[in-house]
């Protein structure tokens, strides 16, 4: 087919469109709201999810559809594959967009998860179960850390669960990890599996703020975290690409969480990589092979967030910098407005 559907117009669904034209494909974007992918897509329908019309006409006039997003309604998946291939499938999609099913679901492949426990109930149970510190996070919707609330001793627990506003959550242990990194991972229709190496994040007020290639760990890790990421992604029988976060620790790696799409600790590839996340994802989904995931250069990739945008033309000035802005008509605190790569040296 010619015309690939993305649902979801943000910034990624925005480096996903770029990619698919210049594999020669047309974009579709589906977004209910304002969409800085809009702009380069051949073409955008802004309706919301619950107009199934208006996603039946966006799935009929897409040959593959794809998703920058994960909190899409079961109703609007059943719509969508009903009438076109959906990449990747809606049990990818459901086993991610919820924290609890999530672990669940690492936990019966044998991977390690912070303790966690539903929360339901006395919370001086739940938190006896995970022990504190611990972290509250809402089961759903949860992104750049929103939805979360810590408790650092149990005479928090009352406060922190009404910073959910009752939301359906989970209880998380509190991992004391050296470092976080994250592998970014595609799987092709052919099963075929090619591993990015990972990255190593560093967060600002829950808001990924760079990532740095290589991480510094040994080659021990780096091959479990791969091996890791191929597992979720044979278990799911997954086609697309696909970021898994996680914590060093003393004892080995630790599941953090799962985004079944391109990620932003990801955007290194750009610089880094032959065939980016973005070519490798709009690969994957449209059935052509996989790049091999092969690092050629050293990378920090820095969010720019919020006012730091005004950074980019004197950042564009330094040597090894490439720019990404995304379009994004209005600037507020918080908020991805772009990315830049800086290349340290060769790989
Ligand atoms: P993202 O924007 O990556 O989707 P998110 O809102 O889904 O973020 P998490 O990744 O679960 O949130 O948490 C954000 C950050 O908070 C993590 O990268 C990590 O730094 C910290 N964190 C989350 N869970 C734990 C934990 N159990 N123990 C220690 N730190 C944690
Ligand atoms: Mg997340
Ligand atoms: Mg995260």
């Amino acid at each position: 087919g010619s015309v690939v559907g993305i649902l979801g117009g943000g910034q990624l669904g925005r480096m996903l469109a770029m990619a698919a034209a210049k594999l020669g494909y047309k974009a579709h974007i589906f977004e209910p709201g304002a969409a800085p992918a809009a702009d380069v897509a051949a073409d955008w329908t802004q309706a919301s999810y619950d107009d199934l019309d208006a996603l039946k006409r966006f799935a009929e006039a897409c040959d593959v559809i794809t998703f920058e997003f994960e909190n899409i309604p079961a109703e609007a998946l059943d719509v969508i594959a009903a009438t076109t291939p959906l990449f990747p499938d809606r049990r990818a999609l459901e086993t991610s967009q919820d924290r609890l099913i999530e672990k669940a679901f690492l936990r019966d492949l044998g991977l390690r998860t912070a303790p966690y426990a539903p929360v339901n109930g006395d919370i001086h149970d739940v938190l006896a179960t995970t022990g504190t510190p611990a972290i509250l996070k809402t089961r759903r919707f949860g992104y750049d850390g929103k939805g979360q609330a810590r408790v650092m001793d149990p005479t928090d627990a009352e406060s922190a669960l009404d910073a959910l506003q009752g939301a359906p959550a989970i209880a998380e242990g509190f991992v004391d990890f050296s470092m976080e990194i994250s592998v970014i991972a595609a799987r092709g229709q052919d099963g075929s599996v090619a591993a990015f190496d990972p990255g190593e994040n560093v967060h600002h007020d829950g808001i990924l703020d760079t990532t740095t290639v290589p991480a510094q760990i040994s080659a021990a890790l780096k091959t479990d975290a791969v091996l890791m990421a191929s597992q979720i992604l044979n278990a799911l029988d997954y086609v697309g690409v696909l970021g898994v976060e996680l914590f060093v620790t003393p004892q080995g790696l630790i599941v953090n969480e799962v985004a079944p799409r391109v990620h932003n600790s990801g955007h290194w590839t750009q610089a880094g990589c032959a065939v980016d996340q973005f070519e490798q994802h709009i690969r994957a989904v449209t059935g052509w092979p996989l790049g091999d995931g092969s690092r050629h250069a050293n990378v920090t990739m820095e969010n720019l967030i919020g006012d730091a945008i005004d950074r980019a033309p004197a950042l564009a000035a330094e040597a090894g910098v490439q720019i990404h802005l995304y379009g994004k008509s209005e600037t507020r605190p918080g908020r991805k407005m772009g990315h830049i790569n800086r290349v340290t040296g060769p790989a």
